[in-house]
């Protein structure tokens, strides 16, 4: 099952993406965290969207495409894979469904995530990283150790900086919010959850559209 988790950033799709994998057995992609490995690595792509992303802009979808192709060819994904904001400009939902068109393959569900903005920027202020593994943590002073005893410190995502955060949340109207339309005029399966409350509340939501 393939399935495309759509919200803003701050809606939970990574932890409920992780979640959603777990119970279905089949791994994740979030082009948010290769692209941060490939930043710390200093790779070449980590080069290229170091600026973009520091910024909150979105990276060129050619970048994305490249991540997309080589993810979906793995063979870890072949019973199915989530993609957690893989997905951001309708360039981006066009290749994939050429990729996925490719493979003899399909976009199963569109999960999308709905919450209001207010929530999102008090979500997101509040956010910590682990400066080690890179995992976000909520409701953990900046500065202080990471939870998970890595050794890591936690520190504050540039990104999640207050002025980005408005910059994404507008690059999200302005770029992202189009690939629902995109999906919905393409009679994809598109589910909505509310996606405030507790974690383990918008869990139960998220996956019920995938059947469990
Ligand atoms: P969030 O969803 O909270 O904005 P992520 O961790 O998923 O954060 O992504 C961080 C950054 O990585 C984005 O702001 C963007 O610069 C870049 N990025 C990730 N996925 C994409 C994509 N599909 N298209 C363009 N840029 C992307």
């Amino acid at each position: 099952m393939i399935v495309v988790l759509l919200g803003p950033p701050g809606a939970g799709k990574g932890t409920q993406g992780e979640r959603i994998a777990a119970a279905l057995g089949v791994p994740k992609i979030a082009t948010g965290d290769v692209l941060r490995a490939a930043v710390k690595d200093g790779t070449t792509l980590g080069l290229e969207a170091k600026g973009f992303m520091d910024r909150g802009d979105l990276v060129p979808d050619a970048v994305i495409l490249g991540i997309m192709k080589e993810a979906l060819a793995l063979p870890a994904q072949a019973n199915g894979v989530i993609l957690d904001g893989v997905v951001r400009t309708v360039p981006q939902a066009e290749g994939l469904a050429r990729v996925t068109q490719e493979l003899g393959r399909k976009v199963d569900v569109v999960l999308v995530f709905d919450i209001a903005g207010e929530l999102l920027v008090e979500r997101l202020s509040g956010r910590t990283t682990c400066d080690k593994e890179q995992k976000p943590f909520t409701g953990f002073e900046r500065g202080g150790p990471c939870p998970n005893n890595c050794g890591g410190v936690l520190v504050r995502r540039q990104d999640d900086e207050p002025d980005a955060i408005l910059h994404r949340l507008r690059v999200y109207e302005a770029q992202t919010a189009p690939v629902l339309a995109w999906y919905v005029a393409h009679g994809a399966n598109v589910a909505h959850i509310d996606a405030t409350g507790s974690f383990a509340d918008v869990t139960v939501r998220a996956l019920a559209t995938v059947g469990r």
